[in-house]
């Protein structure tokens, strides 16, 4: 946050716990002034990440389990689908089609389902959600299940077609895009495609790279850039398009802008 408590940034998918230091990125993000959906991929991690982010106003945690740990972490999708009726956040979550996971598809379909409708049932619920080699599938779900006015979802890292990202955005979803996203012209041509309204910034820290290097979450500060660059717009439209597409997903669970900065001293 600056002086005021206004944000600079906003990473909507950032694994902040499986960082070396997770305490330091907290601590820097507030520095920094971006505000952070931490995802996280176990729903047993949720409890730690909700301790860590207690007095930070920046770090949202979201309960979550990866698509490619349904096959080892299937007991604890009950646990999930507690934690959703307690935590407005919702992710990762979604479905994966590679080759190498393939074997549990029906089961990462099964949880996703469930997901689904218990966010649907609760309502006020962003989730954020991967769809690698499962778009089709990802949206015919959310299609089916739920309803755009009580589940917020936002497709992370996507990479389908421009026909399926309008199928997509018919249907109510957000896109998160990284830099990582942006560095090949595939990526490139598809997010010139995307509705500016309905695009948000995130990292996927530590797991994406720009260049040689890990990406950390105030880097989604230079994505706003390239995104104006790509979309033919100044960096300080793109910024104002970014900020106002943040504050409707965060006031959607019931996140209120600006954040203030916790004042460590005054309990
Ligand atoms: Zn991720």
């Amino acid at each position: 946050m600056n002086k005021e408590g206004q944000p600079q940034g906003f990473d909507f998918h950032c694994h902040i716990d499986l960082h070396p230091d997770p305490v330091a990125v907290i601590d820097l993000c507030e520095q920094e002034g971006i505000v952070v959906l931490a995802v996280t991929t176990t729903p047993k991690a949720w409890p730690q990440n909700c301790n860590w982010a207690a007095r930070k106003s920046n770090i949202l945690v979201a309960a979550g389990l990866h698509p490619e740990l349904v096959n080892e972490r299937y007991a604890e999708a009950d646990l999930l689908e507690q934690q959703i009726h307690e935590s407005r956040f919702v992710g990762e979550v979604g479905l994966d089609g590679s080759p190498s996971i393939l074997k549990s598809y029906d089961q990462q379909k099964e949880i996703f389902g469930r997901i689904l409708d218990t966010a649907q049932k609760r309502g006020g619920r962003v989730l954020s959600i991967h769809s690698r080699r499962a778009v089709r599938d990802v949206v015919t779900m959310i299609e089916g299940r739920t309803d755009p006015e009580r589940v917020l979802c936002i497709l992370h890292w996507f990479s389908g077609s421009v026909a399926e990202a309008r199928r997509a955005a018919t249907a109510g979803c957000y896109f998160s895009i990284n830099q990582a996203m942006l560095d090949n012209d595939r990526g490139r041509k598809l997010v010139k495609y995307l509705p500016i309204n309905r695009m948000l910034t995130e990292t996927d820290s530590p797991f994406s790279m720009i260049g040689n290097s890990r990406s950390m979450p105030w880097d989604v500060i230079t994505t706003v850039e390239h995104l104006s660059e790509i979309h033919g717009v100044s960096s300080t439209e793109m910024k104002i398009s970014i900020f106002a597409n943040a504050r409707q997903v965060l006031h959607f669970a019931g996140v209120e802008m600006p954040f203030r900065r916790i004042d460590k001293r005054a309990d």
